[in-house]
């Protein structure tokens, strides 16, 4: 469904980020982008989605074809109707909204359709039933697995095709990833929506995704299907800190590990 074709990007004219990024995502499928801090993942989703112009950014090289059309440099809105919706890194939400209020926002661009918008709500509070009874509970009050919960509803009410979906677990604890990555699961095998999920906690992004890509320094250096990464030695380290005999490697060594680019090997 989304093809990436050797894109590069560059900010204000003269920041190059993306230096020949290629990806894709098939129908249906759960799609993981890993890598540190600064890789440039963030910034794919931003190409993706459109948001690249709100920050100056524009793809200069290669192309972006959802279903076969070229997207990439639209204007977010004609990409949100194409059906691909970012959920962005952070949760923003309305702060003085309701939760409730919050989710119909996010039907907004359907809101001809009240009944449809009405029961989508509802499957959205039976996903989160933690939700439901915060209903009218002013969303700034919410936790961050709350909000993270929130986000990804109104994201749904879209009835997005594609969700663009960054750094979900931040900051929450792992009961609370876990719980919101079952869901994320669920979501996937029970409305098709395919996911492309932005992590840096490789495990729980391992254990939900079909396929994965590495990225470091603007390009991807591995993939693969999820289940062979979980057993690639070289994530294994790097990511979950564990060497081969599953001890618990330190930072420098770690840090070391990096230098040596193994994954370039
Ligand atoms: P993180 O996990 O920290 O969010 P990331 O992999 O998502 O990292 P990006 O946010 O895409 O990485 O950033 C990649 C590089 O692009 C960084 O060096 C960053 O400083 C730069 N960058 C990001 N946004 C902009 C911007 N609006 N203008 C200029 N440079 C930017």
């Amino acid at each position: 469904m989304l093809e990436l074709n050797n894109i590069e990007v560059v900010y204000s004219d003269v920041i190059l980020v993306l230096k020949g990024v290629s990806l894709g995502i098939e129908d249906g499928q759960i799609v993981a982008l890993m890598g540190a801090n600064g890789a440039g993942k963030t910034t794919t989703l931003r190409a993706i989605s459109g948001l690249l112009k709100t920050e100056l950014g524009e793809v200069t090289e290669g192309n972006i074809r959802f279903y076969g059309d070229q997207i990439d440099n639209s204007d977010p809105e004609e990409i949100v109707k194409r059906g691909i919706v970012q959920v962005l890194e952070g949760r923003p939400s309305f702060e003085q909204l309701t939760v409730d209020e919050n989710l119909k926002v996010g039907g907004y661009s359907r809101r001809k359709d009240r009944e449809g918008v009405k029961k989508d709500i509802e499957m959205i509070y039976g996903y989160f039933p933690r939700l439901k009874g915060m209903k009218q509970r002013v969303s700034g009050y919410l936790s961050g697995g709350e909000k993270q919960m929130m986000v990804l509803g109104r994201a749904l009410m879209a009835n997005p095709k594609l969700l663009l979906l960054d750094e979900p677990s931040l900051g929450l604890s792992p009961l609370m990833v876990k719980e919101i990555f079952l869901v994320i699961e669920q979501i996937n095998k029970e409305r098709k929506n395919s996911i492309l999920l932005v992590e840096q906690n490789a495990m729980a992004a391992l254990s939900i995704a079909d396929y994965a890509y590495v990225m470091e320094t603007g390009r991807i250096v591995l993939d693969g299907f999820a289940e062979k990464l979980r057993e690639n030695e070289d994530i294994k380290e790097f990511y979950l800190g564990l060497s081969n005999v599953g001890k618990r490697k330190n930072y420098r060594e770690v840090k070391h590990y990096k230098r040596r680019k193994r994954w370039l090997s």
